[in-house]
């Protein structure tokens, strides 16, 4: 990521990884950390799960995952993967038919474990078929299904288990010359996973998929994951990121966003900075901020936008940012562009006026970076 000399605490260096090509999404080296999601739709009914993945991608998903547990989610695969904007990740957990049907379907990775697939004749037709289509595969350890001989070593899961289980997994795609693999080691334990992510980033030079799994509802999965990840991700550590909520993918992308948007690592759409309010505020800014939220969701240029209830913070925060509001008395507040002052603004204009501003900076940004 750039280094921000300026502002060195805010440097983060990422561990150098090999990159791999998710269809056309590089993940690794210097490539943008990837968000993913998952649908939870069936598989089988193409109509929803494009649905899904349409929402997702217009939301800014750069890969969604699809499960194919059975012939007929393999067989909608092929249409999924034609029409989906974005690469398709087929989760397969241990039928190694179904990894070879999803490799002929256009799936751009296979997430499975070769140590679950069986016979090394099975290993390597998976393999093959991954060569031949020109997937990646993604190895998914999760503490809650390890091998029972690593159970048996280590009496109950932990890290050093969920890394012994990732390596031997590597070892097998390795020994079949298979280099286009990343690698996850989740766990829903926050500690458990970020222990194992840590280990793993030291033994292996793969990308890095990171999750907590089973991270729980909108507000706790969001809180458990910006915490598991957010960290790791500070460290250097992840090339690709999945929120796991029980919610709409939608909403995993929103988070995964965020989280990569407070360190830093990432930016899309309108960043916006707002105070939580107090008697102070010159206008009802948690209105206005989900007023805003919702009439700017259409801006995917990287940008920033303060909404503060009064002078306290308002022109400080407007420094910072490329369009900023403050409000003050009688009803009306300041627009600041830039981080200048620039006219006053009466509260009733005010959610129409800012996404005019708003969308007219976005063009001017966008027209900048076209001109170059
Ligand atoms: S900026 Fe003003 S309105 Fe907002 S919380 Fe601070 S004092 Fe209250």
């Amino acid at each position: 990521m750039s280094m921000n000399h300026i502002r060195p605490w805010r440097n983060i260096e990422r561990r150098p990884s090999r990159q791999i090509m998710v269809g056309n999404v590089p993940v690794g080296g210097d490539a943008p950390i990837a968000v993913q999601t998952m649908t939870n739709t069936d598989s089988g009914d193409v109509k929803a799960t494009l649905g899904q993945i349409m929402a997702a991608a217009e939301a800014g998903a750069d890969i969604v995952r699809v499960s194919t547990p059975d012939q007929a989610a393999t067989q909608a695969l092929k249409e999924i993967t034609r029409e989906s904007p974005v690469p398709i990740v087929a989760d397969i957990h241990f039928h190694y038919k179904r990894a070879i049907e999803a490799a002929e379907a256009g799936a751009a990775c296979l997430r499975i474990n070769p140590g679950n697939i069986g016979d090394q004749k099975r290993v390597r037709e998976v393999i093959q078929a991954a060569k031949d289509h020109g997937c990646s595969i993604r190895i998914g350890v999760n503490a809650g299904s390890l091998e029972k001989h690593l159970l048996e070593k280590y009496s109950e899961p932990c890290p050093d288990a969920m890394v012994e289980s990732g390596l031997e997994h590597i070892k097998i795609l390795e020994d079949n010359d298979f280099h286009n693999f990343k690698i996850s080691v989740k766990a829903s334990d926050v500690f458990m996973s970020a222990a194992a992510y840590q280990m793993l980033a030291e033994a292996t030079d793969a990308p890095i998929h990171l999750g907590i799994t089973e991270a729980g509802g909108l507000v706790s999965g969001t809180i458990k994951s910006a915490i598991g990840l957010g960290q790791l991700l500070w460290m250097g550590i992840g090339d690709t990121i999945r929120v796991s909520l029980s919610a709409d993918p939608v909403e995993e992308i929103k988070v995964g966003f965020e989280i990569l948007k407070s360190l830093g690592l990432r930016h899309r759409g309108v960043n916006i900075i707002s105070c939580p309010s107090c008697a102070r505020q010159g206008f009802d800014v948690i209105r206005t901020v989900e007023a805003l939220e919702h009439r700017l969701a259409h801006i995917h240029t990287p940008m920033s936008l303060s909404i503060i209830g009064c002078v306290v913070n308002g022109p400080g925060e407007a420094l910072m940012t490329d369009v900023g509001f403050t409000g003050g008395g009688a009803g009306a507040g300041m627009v600041y562009l830039a981080g200048k002052q620039s006219h006053k603004l009466s509260n009733e204009q005010m959610v129409d006026h800012i996404v005019e501003q708003v969308e007219k900076k976005a063009a001017e940004i966008q027209a900048a970076e076209t001109s170059y």
